[in-house]
Parts: C-alpha cells; sequence; structure tokens
C-alpha cells in the first residue's frame, strides 16, 4: 500500500521528529511505500495567494476559490500544489502528524490543506443542485482512501475528557476529520494522541512506540469513525440538517457520527 505523511514541526530532534521516524521505518519495514511532506523541511509556502495561481495577472482582484478552480482545471496550478495533489492521487492512507497548537494544527499545515485542497480536487465536486450537494462528507475524490492523525498535545488526556476544560479530543479535531478528511470521502480512523508530552521517559517513549506500531500495523483493519454520508439519507437536502427522525433531539457534533448521539 501507498502512505502519505505530510508532516508539521519544525525540529528534527523533537519527539515528533521521532515518532515521524518511526512510522516511516515501520511502514517501510511492513512493505509499504511511504512518501513524506516533511512541510518545515520542504520550506512550504503557508499561505494561499495569487502566486498559487501561474496565470494570474497580479493587477486583477484575486479570488482564492475562483482562482483556484481555473488553476486547477487548466493545469496551471503553483508546481507545489499539484506535486502534492499527486502524493495524494497515489496513496492509499494519508497520515496528517503535527503538535497540538492553540487547540489546532500548525499554520503551516493548515496551509497545506488551504492551497492543495484545490477547488475542482478537494471541494466543489459533483453535482451541486437542490436535490444533490455536492460529492462530500463520504464521497469525493479521496474515497477509498483512509486516513489518520498523529497528534501530540501538551495537555493531559484529562484534561481532553468528555468533561475536561480543553474539551474532548473528539470535538477539538472534528473540524480536521470530519471537515477536512472526511469531506473530501476519506474513511477517517481514530486519531492516535499523545498526551502530557512533557512527561516523557525513555520507558514511557517506548510504549508510545509500541502502541503507535500496533496502530501503524492495523492501518489497513482499523473500523473508521463511524461519520454519516451527506447523501446516504440520514440528511435533509438542500437545509443539511440531520432528519428529525435520526438521532431525535440530539445536537452537537456527535450527532453526525453513527451510534454516538447519545
Ligand atoms: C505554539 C504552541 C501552541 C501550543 N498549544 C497547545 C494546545 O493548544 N494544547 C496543548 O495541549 N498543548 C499545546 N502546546 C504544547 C504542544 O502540543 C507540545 O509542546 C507538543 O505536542 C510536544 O511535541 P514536540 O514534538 O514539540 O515535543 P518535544 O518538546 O520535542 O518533546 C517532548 C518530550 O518528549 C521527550 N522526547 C523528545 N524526543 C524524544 C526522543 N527522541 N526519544 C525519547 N523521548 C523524547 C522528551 O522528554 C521531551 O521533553 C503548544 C505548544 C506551542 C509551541
Amino acid at each position: 500500500m501507498n502512505v502519505l505523511i505530510v508532516y508539521a514541526h519544525p525540529e528534527p530532534r523533537s519527539l515528533n521528529g521521532a515518532l515521524k521516524d518511526f512510522t516511516v521505518q515501520r511502514l517501510r519495514t511492513a512493505g509499504h511505500a511511504v512518501q513524506l511532506s516533511d512541510l518545515y523541511a520542504m520550506g512550504w509556502k503557508a499561505p494561499i495567494d495569487a502566486r498559487d495561481s501561474l496565470d494570474h495577472d497580479l493587477e486583477s482582484r484575486f479570488d482564492p476559490s475562483q482562482d483556484s478552480r481555473r488553476a486547477f482545471a487548466s493545469g496551471r496550478q503553483s508546481p507545489d500544489i499539484a506535486a502534492e495533489q499527486d502524493k495524494l492521487r497515489w496513496a492509499d492512507a494519508l497520515i496528517l502528524q503535527f503538535p497540538l497548537w492553540w487547540f489546532s494544527m500548525p499554520a503551516i499545515l493548515k496551509g497545506w490543506v488551504d492551497r492543495v485542497y484545490a477547488y475542482g480536487f478537494a471541494y466543489g465536486v459533483g453535482e451541486h443542485s437542490d436535490a444533490r450537494w455536492g460529492d462530500r462528507y463520504g464521497e469525493g475524490t479521496m474515497v477509498g482512501k483512509r486516513a489518520m492523525l498523529i497528534v501530540t498535545t501538551g495537555g493531559w488526556a484529562s484534561h481532553y475528557s468528555p468533561r475536561g476544560i480543553n474539551g474532548p479530543m473528539d470535538d477539538l479535531l472534528f473540524p480536521i476529520q470530519h471537515g477536512i478528511l472526511h469531506y473530501p470521502g476519506f474513511d477517517v480512523l481514530p486519531p492516535f494522541v499523545v498526551y502530557r508530552t512533557s512527561r516523557i521517559d525513555e520507558a514511557r517513549f517506548a510504549d508510545i512506540r509500541e502502541q503507535l506500531g500496533e496502530r501503524l500495523d492495523s492501518l489497513w483493519r482499523t473500523e473508521p469513525i463511524a461519520y454519516r454520508k451527506q447523501n446516504g439519507g440520514d440528511y435533509e437536502i438542500p437545509a443539511l440538517t440531520l432528519r428529525p427522525e435520526v438521532a431525535p433531539g440530539a445536537e452537537g457534533l456527535c450527532i453526525h457520527v453513527i451510534g454516538s448521539d447519545g
């Protein structure tokens, strides 16, 4: 299988650097082909702007969506964007690895998503009408591919538990797992989260490697998070609200996961 790792940490000698090296080696040893997009090492340009289209006239008004659509459709995207899209097409599985920074991904990785997820590639795909709202949330370009997050946090697991002060980790990762990964069609596996990173000695590091190794070994067997499919019948179209008879009375992010609606 082909695995793309998109990795965002500025320091190779960090915990994230060590876990990234471990991941690459474990997957290759198991016979998988691995490509690594090490965003800091690549000097990845994070801001989306007019230079992302080879044809953009810098004097005219820049429209992030429409310029992206035109550049993608005409094959006139900046080569760094096109190269990452090729890696995504090649991949059977995508791993996004990053430290949790201000409750989300580092800006450089968000900038990878903003630029690589072009209009016509990751969104704006399929029929858009009053009867059908595009191929998204379970359908789209990435259908048949798996995705998983590897995330490290300074906070403790309890801080991210269902009643923890930081908010439940499932909720914090919802915009990434549901909004960025499920949206273009990935099957999203439960995340691998390393909490309380300030307390890692050699013994705990060995445990973490062991657990991560198991997750990598079972990448193709692990049951994805049961996100509902937009066009699977659970949502009213075009309102895109859950039908009243599905999880009646329930609200919040969990209603979009089958069986997690309380
Ligand atoms: C801008 C910013 C925002 C942040 N926001 C949040 C937030 O919103 N929520 C939150 O919970 N945390 C937050 N943090 C903390 C952050 O998530 C952690 O600092 C980060 O996850 C730690 O990962 P690291 O790779 O940088 O670890 P490192 O600092 O490199 O390592 C952490 C520890 O792991 C051990 N270690 C490192 N390398 C190895 C190795 N090779 N072998 C064995 N042990 C090793 C060491 O004990 C080290 O002290 C934030 C930090 C920053 C800088």
